[in-house]
């Protein structure tokens, strides 16, 4: 039996497939649209468990791993959801773990504090202001690191917080932030020392704090059910309680956190490979030419068996890193190669399938089309492919 087939994660799985049938399928094309998700839609998932899942229950999570996460995101675009819904509706999953591991510091490790060392004086008010009001789906947090000088050298943030009494002054700005617009509070990775010198420290910023502006709702090539923004920071005071842990802690706490952000990208990727093979499958059984079904050709069963050996390969491969984190294996070589196969099966899958439905598959009407675009992001995001090839190269001591 898999790892991942055991009768609780099957109850689970088909507890996420109730929830995109009934939740999401009906609405998802006018969210599409309308350029993000409803705020309800989060206190619906968070009622069903949902959103809660991977979260101790210590917090206001449902409890469960990193490979139960891992579930309910592959569910979640299996059953015709998207990455760019897993992107919408969890982007808790990369706002909160920082503030969960680094009250755990403080209490012993229990929550998870394994991961950040040191804790803050505020990091157990930081669960009861922002962590469990999340997890119940009645806040909505994002987390924002990128600036618009740069993204993927994380020690090179240049927004600053200077500390003055008991709070601190943030100025910057930030930018491609996921549910920016919609986010009650943004975890921002901030520099305490000067620009540039990678001192970096993580505070929770209120959406309504004075000099705090959200800009332009970014307009993107998928992904469109996500909103994403622009951040600006003038003289924003932001409260030392808001400090996740010590002060130039973030940057480790950044880097222990990518562990289930990349493979939660890599997850939406074989997913969305997995979703594609379906539909075309489907469609090659039902659209004929020249007289006989597209499935009837040996050339397009043997595209489509490789389509989906490249699926389900980088799908194991997804899961054995994830248990390995899951134990508390430092795999970081690993977690890239992850990313990089499954970003690699998904785009040379959501390729094949388009050109599979022909011109029907170049149409919005085609659910195909939609994950051809969203997948674009997956190579990119939580690092792109030639920074996690980078990891891969140091791991091979090159
Ligand atoms: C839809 C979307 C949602 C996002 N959501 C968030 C979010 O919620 N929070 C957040 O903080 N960020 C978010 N991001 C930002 C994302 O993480 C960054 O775009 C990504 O890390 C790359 O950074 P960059 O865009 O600045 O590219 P750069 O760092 O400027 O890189 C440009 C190119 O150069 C390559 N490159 C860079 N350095 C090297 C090198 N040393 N060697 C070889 N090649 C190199 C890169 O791989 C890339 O191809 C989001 C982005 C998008 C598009």
């Amino acid at each position: 039996m898999s790892i991942v087939d055991t009768p609780e994660r099957r109850q689970l799985r088909e507890l996420t497939r109730a929830f995109v049938t009934r939740e999401v399928l009906p609405h998802l094309d006018d969210w599409e649209r309308a350029g993000e998700v409803p705020r309800a839609l989060h206190a619906t998932a968070a009622k069903l468990g949902l959103l809660g899942i991977g979260f101790p229950e210590s917090v206001g999570g449902s409890g469960g791993d990193l490979l139960d996460s891992i579930i309910v995101t592959e569910e979640l675009i299996r059953s015709g959801g998207s990455s760019g819904l897993v992107a919408a509706l969890f982007t808790h999953g990369i706002a909160l773990p920082h503030m969960v591991a680094a009250a755990g510091a403080r209490t012993g490790g229990s929550l998870g504090g394994r991961l950040t060392g040191v804790a803050s004086p505020g990091d157990d008010g930081l669960i009861e202001r922002y962590v469990r009001p999340t997890l119940a789906g009645t806040m909505i947090g994002a987390l924002a690191i990128t600036e618009p000088d740069g993204g993927s050298d994380v020690a090179g943030i240049r927004t600053t917080a200077v500390r003055d009494g008991d709070h601190y002054v943030v100025n910057g700005s930030k930018t491609y932030i996921t549910s920016g617009h919609r986010a009650d509070f943004v975890t921002t990775a901030v520099c305490t020392d000067f620009p540039g010198s990678g001192a970096l420290t993580l505070l929770v910023i209120d959406k309504d704090s004075p000099g705090f502006t959200v800009g332009r709702r970014l307009e993107k090539l998928g992904w469109h059910c996500s909103d994403t923004a622009e951040l600006s920071f003038v003289d924003v005071r932001v409260p030392v309680t808001n400090r996740i842990g010590a002060e130039n802690t973030g940057f480790l706490a950044i880097m222990q956190h990518f562990a289930p952000e990349r493979l939660s990208l890599a997850t939406q990727a074989y997913a969305t490979a997995q979703r594609c093979v379906e539909l075309a499958m489907r469609w090659c059984r039902d659209r004929e030419t020249f007289g006989r079904p597209l499935v009837g050709r040996q050339v397009v069963r043997h595209r489509l068996a490789e389509m989906h050996t490249r699926a389900e390969a980088a799908r194991s491969y997804v899961h054995e890193v994830a248990a390995r984190v899951a134990a508390g294996e430092p795999v970081v070589t690993e977690v890239a190669m992850a990313k990089n196969v499954a970003v690699a099966a998904c785009d040379h899958v959501v390729d094949q399938a388009l050109q599979l439905h022909g011109g029907f598959g170049y149409l919005r009407d085609a659910e195909v089309e939609r994950h051809y675009r969203d997948a674009r992001i997956l190579g990119i995001g939580g690092g792109t492919t030639e920074i996690m090839n980078e990891i891969i190269a140091k791991g091979m001591g090159l």
